[in-house]
């Protein structure tokens, strides 16, 4: 089988897979072909009729337009034709008693999108006749709308105004992912139906994940129904606390870069600003098991250990953060000077001192303390 295609492989409107899994198939692809005439002989089809086109720029369009070639004409010889140049509603089979019909510019039927009711009462209308060229699923969709609305019509109950609000029925939980795991993970391959029963068969080629790779995938997500992409994580960190750990390309439409979800550990402090900001839940920080760690929608950005304080046992934060506040602070507070005392071990230590030299606190030798 050869399709006769009048533009290149790079103006194919079909998925790259699409096209290699034909070619694996043995379909052949004539390019740059446009097709005019189909030849026959004793009322059989013989060949097909066809000119070279070459790709010209048209005004107005980014498109790349096929201009047939003066005298390139040639004949492919053929014994079937399928013509499959598009598609469009056959309007006059339509019209016998539907009267009322209205059509868009488009010739799909004109259609209130709530209720897929045309305007012929009692005629309903979904899938690619109303939307043109669309999917399995939009077509679905449009079918479970006219089917709800038919059974109102059915029943004389009023058809509603305003498409249906979504509901949430529940959230699903986040999986924990080390962000090294999310950025190795690859999307499986599809395993096939092979390649000899594919050419012979109508049946289903591609024969679906195994469970295993199912989750795998799911690994994969980067869970856009929690991350509402708002950016604000990144905004905060970069150029609020002037840390910039955040490296994440697909939410950072300003300042595009490769996301790295493994760039966070290397100079994340733990402050915990992004996820303070964040609207959704999605960037979160925790405590957990004597560390603290930073998760995007379940992605593992940063964990650290955790400090306590040396009298009584209050929890600091991690190393890296208490470094960062002590040097902000360096000239500010002689309390943040030790690391290892909360500002309350701090003022008891403080104070045990004074007590020790007998000084009175906030008498001369002693330093206000600021807070
Ligand atoms: C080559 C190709 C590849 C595609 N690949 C995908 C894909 O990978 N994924 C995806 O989601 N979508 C894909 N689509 C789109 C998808 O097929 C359509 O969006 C979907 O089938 C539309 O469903 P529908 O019910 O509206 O129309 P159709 O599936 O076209 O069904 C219309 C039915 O009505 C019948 N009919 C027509 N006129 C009359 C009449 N007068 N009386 C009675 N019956 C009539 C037709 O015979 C047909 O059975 C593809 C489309 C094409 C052409
Ligand atoms: S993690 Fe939160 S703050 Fe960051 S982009 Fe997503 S929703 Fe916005
Ligand atoms: S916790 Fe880390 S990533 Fe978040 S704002 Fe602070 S330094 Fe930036």
């Amino acid at each position: 089988m050869t399709v006769a295609y009048r533009r290149t492989h790079n103006e194919m409107p079909a998925d790259v897979e699409e096209v290699e899994q034909a070619e694996e198939e043995g379909i052949r692809f004539s390019f740059l072909t446009v097709p005019v005439e189909v030849v026959g002989e004793n009322g059989h089809v013989r060949g097909l009729k066809c000119l070279r086109a070459e790709l010209v720029k048209r005004e107005g369009s980014d498109r790349m337009s096929p201009r047939p070639v003066e005298g390139s004409d040639f004949i492919m010889d053929v014994d079937a034709v399928i013509v499959a140049i598009g598609q469009r509603v056959d309007v006059d089979c339509m019209t016998d008693g539907l009267c009322d019909l209205k059509w868009t510019r488009r010739t799909t039927f004109d259609v209130n999108m709530v209720s897929m009711e045309t305007s012929e009462p009692g005629v309903f209308a979904g899938g690619d006749a109303v939307t043109g060229p669309a999917t399995v699923v939009e077509a679905i969709g449009a079918g479970k709308r006219a089917a709800e609305a038919i059974d109102r019509y059915l029943s004389g109950m009023p058809q509603p105004k305003m498409p249906p609000v979504p509901v949430r029925r529940r959230r699903v939980e986040q999986l924990t992912v080390p962000a090294t795991t999310k950025m190795a993970l690859k999307r499986p391959e599809m395993p096939l139906l092979n390649l000899d029963r594919r050419r012979v068969t109508f049946q289903q080629v591609e024969l679906g994940y195994s469970e295993n790779q199912v989750r795998e995938e799911a690994r994969r997500c980067l869970r856009c129904d929690v991350c509402m992409r708002c950016g604000k994580c990144v905004e905060v960190c970069r150029d609020k606390m002037g840390v910039d750990a955040l490296q994440l390309g697909y939410l950072d439409f300003d300042h595009p870069v490769a996301t790295d979800f493994r760039h966070t550990e290397d100079v994340c402090i733990l402050c915990g600003a992004c996820a303070t900001n964040c609207p959704n839940d999605a960037m979160r920080i925790a405590d957990v098991d004597g560390e603290r760690i930073l998760s995007l929608c379940g992605t593992i950005l940063n964990r650290q250990k955790l400090q306590y304080c040396r009298e009584c046992g209050a929890v600091l934060g991690p190393a890296k953060y208490l470094d960062f506040v002590r040097n902000r602070t360096r000239n500010m507070t002689r309390l943040t000077g030790d690391r290892d005392l909360c500002e309350k071990g701090a003022r008891q230590k403080e104070a045990a001192k004074l007590q020790t030299e007998g000084a009175v606190p906030g008498g001369p030798g002693t330093q206000p303390t600021r807070r």
